[in-house]
Formats: structure tokens, sequence, C-alpha cells
């Protein structure tokens, strides 16, 4: 029996299964400099329908920057982005035109500061996507918004305007907001960072009930409970570079100093 290798049912059913999982994002080679920053040197990232992934790393180290490049709110210097079959950079294009219009739409983004339109309802704000980019008349998009309203624990918040109401219920609007696009992935750049301990839980949850619904997520958080009980998955980025990528478990007992230290840090 020696040197024969028997196939395992188990390995093969794991790997049928990896490679029938479709790619939501894909990004291979990121490049990115600021002048003669570099920021991102050389970053892979393939994130599967459905996966919540959480993206550490210390102040500056690139996170930001690393969402923006898969919009396209950032243009790269080098590398591709893919999201679905939008091929977002490649070959050194970007998207452009209304191209970029849909990849936008296939991309939603929820900011630490919240970025609602201060002069709509919170109703309004979520309606408003729905009726620019998906077509929807009024009274369809304001029986839609006030679902997803409904969602985030806000259906009656639906009149209020931003400024009345709490930083945490602004950042639920906004996250209905992102879902009413439909979009292929969500996007979140530390979104509990301006929050009271009170609203972060709340918002937090909202997370975990879109994660639960299939919806893909890439979360930059300093959360780490979040990032170890809700996310699959945590990817630690450094000078640039991925230093960490796997499940959470294996992710916060690496022996890798760098990631030990900053574990370290949130104990
Ligand atoms: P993080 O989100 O991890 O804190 P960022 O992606 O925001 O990090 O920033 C990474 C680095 O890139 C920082 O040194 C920051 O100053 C720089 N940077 C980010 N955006 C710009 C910009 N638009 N112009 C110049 N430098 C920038
Ligand atoms: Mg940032």
């Amino acid at each position: 029996r020696r040197g024969v290798s028997l196939p395992d049912p188990a390995a093969s059913a794991r790997d049928r299964a990896t490679r029938t999982a479709e790619l939501a994002v894909q990004v291979d080679g990121l490049c990115k400099s600021f002048g003669t920053n570099v920021v991102l040197d050389g970053v892979d990232l393939h994130v599967t329908e459905g996966q919540v992934v959480s993206i550490l790393g210390r102040s500056g180290s690139g996170k930001s920057t690393l969402l923006r490049c898969i919009n396209l709110l950032e243009i790269p210097d080098g590398g591709r982005v893919q999201v679905g079959r939008h091929r977002a950079f490649d070959n050194g294009h970007a998207l452009r035109g209304n191209d970029l219009v849909k990849l936008r739409q296939a991309v939603g983004m929820v900011f630490q500061s919240f970025h609602l339109f201060p002069h709509l309802t919170a109703i309004e704000n979520v309606a408003l996507p729905l009726m620019q980019l998906r077509g929807r008349d009024v009274s369809k998009a304001i029986a839609e918004s006030l679902e997803l309203l409904d969602r985030v624990g806000l259906a009656e918040k639906s009149k209020q305007a931003p400024h009345q109401l709490s930083g945490g219920q602004q950042q639920r609007v906004a996250i209905a907001r992102a879902l009413a696009v439909n979009p292929k992935v969500l996007l979140f750049d530390e979104p509990t960072s301006a929050l009271d301990p009170e609203s972060t839980v709340d918002v937090l949850n909202v997370m975990r009930n879109i994660s639960s619904d299939g919806m893909t997520m890439i979360v930059v958080t300093h959360e780490l409970s979040f990032a170890t009980e809700v996310s699959n998955r945590i990817v630690m980025i450094d000078e640039g570079k991925v230093i960490e990528d796997g499940s959470p478990t294996s992710v916060s007992r690496s022996t890798n100093p760098r990631t030990a230290s900053f574990f370290k840090f949130f104990d």
C-alpha cells in the first residue's frame, strides 16, 4: 500500500465546496501608494459569497484604503479587483461611466460617520437609492424603505431627521440605505467607532442579523468580539501586507509577534 494515495472522500467534498462557492470579491496583488507612502503592497483577498470577513490592523495600516479600492473611491496603482462579474480594476484599467455606477451599486458602504443626507428624513434617506438606482416609484420605494427600516429596528423612527436620531440609530439608517441597492457585498469601515457602548451593541446586533441572512460582508473593526464571534474569518493587515488570514480561533492564537501584540492590546 505504501506510495499509493487513496482519495479521501471528505477532503474531495471540501475541495468541491470551495470550488463551487462563488467569489463575491477578488483582490489580487493590490498596490496603492500616496506619493512615496506605500500603503498597500500586494494585498490578496478572496471573499466567497456569504462570508463575513473582519479586517484588523493598526491605525494607518491601509484598511480604509483597501475598502476604498474595492468600490474605486480610490484608484489602485496595480493588481486586480473584481466584485462579482464587475472587473473594477484590471490590467491598469479602472471602470468608468455607467460601468462604475453599476460597480458602486454592487458594493454597499457604511462609514464611521454615517454620511446620511441631513435634510432628508430616515425613510427618505433609504428611499432615495431605491428611486434613483433601482427605478422604484415613490409609493413602492416608501413601502420597501419601511421594510428595510424595520429590519434595522427603526420603523417607528422613519419620519425623523438624522439630527433627531442618536448616533447608533443614524448608523442603522445608513445600513438600511446601503441594503436598499441590493448590493453583492457590504463594506463597513469602523461602523461603531463613533458610538457609545449601548449604540455599539445595537449596531453590531443589526450586522449580526444581516450576516445570518447570508449577506457578504467585509468589516474593518476594532470590535474583537464581533471579529471573533460573528465573522467567519479574520484578515490582519500590517505595513501594507496581509500578515494573517484565517479563522478567528487560529488568528487569535497566532504566534506572529505583531498579531499577538495586537490582540494583547485589546485584552
Ligand atoms: P487605516 O484605515 O488602516 O487607518 P488608511 O487606509 O486610512 O489606514 O491610511 C493608510 C495610509 O495612507 C496613512 O498613512 C494615510 O495617511 C494615507 N492616506 C490615506 N488616504 C490618503 C489620501 N487620500 N492622500 C494621502 N494619503 C492618504
Ligand atoms: Mg481607516
